[in-house]
């Protein structure tokens, strides 16, 4: 049995690093148009170097929860696989095994010279004058607004064979991720695992909605799901 994840800020909002859109908008003080876009970098690095440092720092200190211990347990049961809007690395250190990041990785950087290339940072800051082997600077590895989601045709790719999919902790706002609840095959149980129920267009399919955060409603979930098709 195949299960998917579609995660996204929610689930590691009980680890301490705050969602995006619970802000007015606003992420964690500053409009996005100043530190997550190319026009950004270009007008000013180090601004959004600093901003993503901070970021970092957070990362750094929090720790998986309940909810990214659940996901891992569902392994016991089923192939899991995970696509996470999520740029932390929390399902990683939770110990989930096939993870795939659709806008980037905060603890690596990527050259602005050639982006195949990507390297993990060295502790918590990257700064100006940090440079890749071919001497350019080196960025934050995040897809920025109005920069293509490399990783979606694998993605479509992934929920096109799935028999599960819980979605979790995204409210569904980001194009093209929220695009990826319409990619699965017509069999697909759907089930949000999330406080609110996001705002989406109306889905063909049968959504069972677990209106509880990710440390509590996963755990309960995966329970369920294992204990249902226990061999
Ligand atoms: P979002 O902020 O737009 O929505 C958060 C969703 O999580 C909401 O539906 C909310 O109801 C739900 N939620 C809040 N607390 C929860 C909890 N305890 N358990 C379960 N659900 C909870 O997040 P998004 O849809 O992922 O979009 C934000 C974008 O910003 C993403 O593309 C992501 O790359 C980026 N981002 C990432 C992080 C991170 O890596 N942890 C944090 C902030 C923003």
């Amino acid at each position: 049995m195949k299960l998917v994840v579609l995660s996204g800020a929610g689930i590691s909002a009980e680890s301490g690093i705050p969602t995006f859109r619970g802000n007015g908008g606003l992420w964690e003080g500053e409009k996005f148009e100043e530190v997550a876009t190319p026009a950004a970098w270009q007008r000013n690095p180090e601004k959004v170097l600093r901003f993503y440092n901070e970021r970092r720092k957070g990362v750094i200190r929090a720790a998986p929860n309940a909810g990214h211990l659940a996901l891992v347990k569902l392994e016991s049961r089923f192939d899991v696989q995970i696509i996470t809007q999520n740029v932390d690395d929390l399902h990683e250190r939770a110990g989930s095994r096939n993870i795939l990041h659709l806008h980037g990785e905060i603890r690596k950087a990527r050259s602005t010279a050639d982006p195949r290339q990507v390297f993990p940072i060295p502790g918590d800051s990257l700064n100006l004058g940090d440079t890749c082997p071919l001497g350019s600077q080196l960025r934050p590895h995040i897809v920025w607004f109005c920069e293509s989601v490399e990783a979606m045709p694998q993605a479509e790719s992934i929920c096109s064979t799935a028999d599960i999919l819980i979605i979790t902790g995204t409210s569904l706002q980001v194009y093209p991720a929220n695009q990826l609840v319409y990619c699965i095959p017509g069999h697909c149980r759907i089930f949000i695992v999330d406080p609110e129920y996001p705002e989406m267009e109306p889905h063909p399919f049968l959504i069972h909605h677990i209106p509880k955060t990710a440390s509590t409603g996963l755990p309960e979930l995966a329970d369920i799901l294992i204990e249902e098709f226990r061999e």
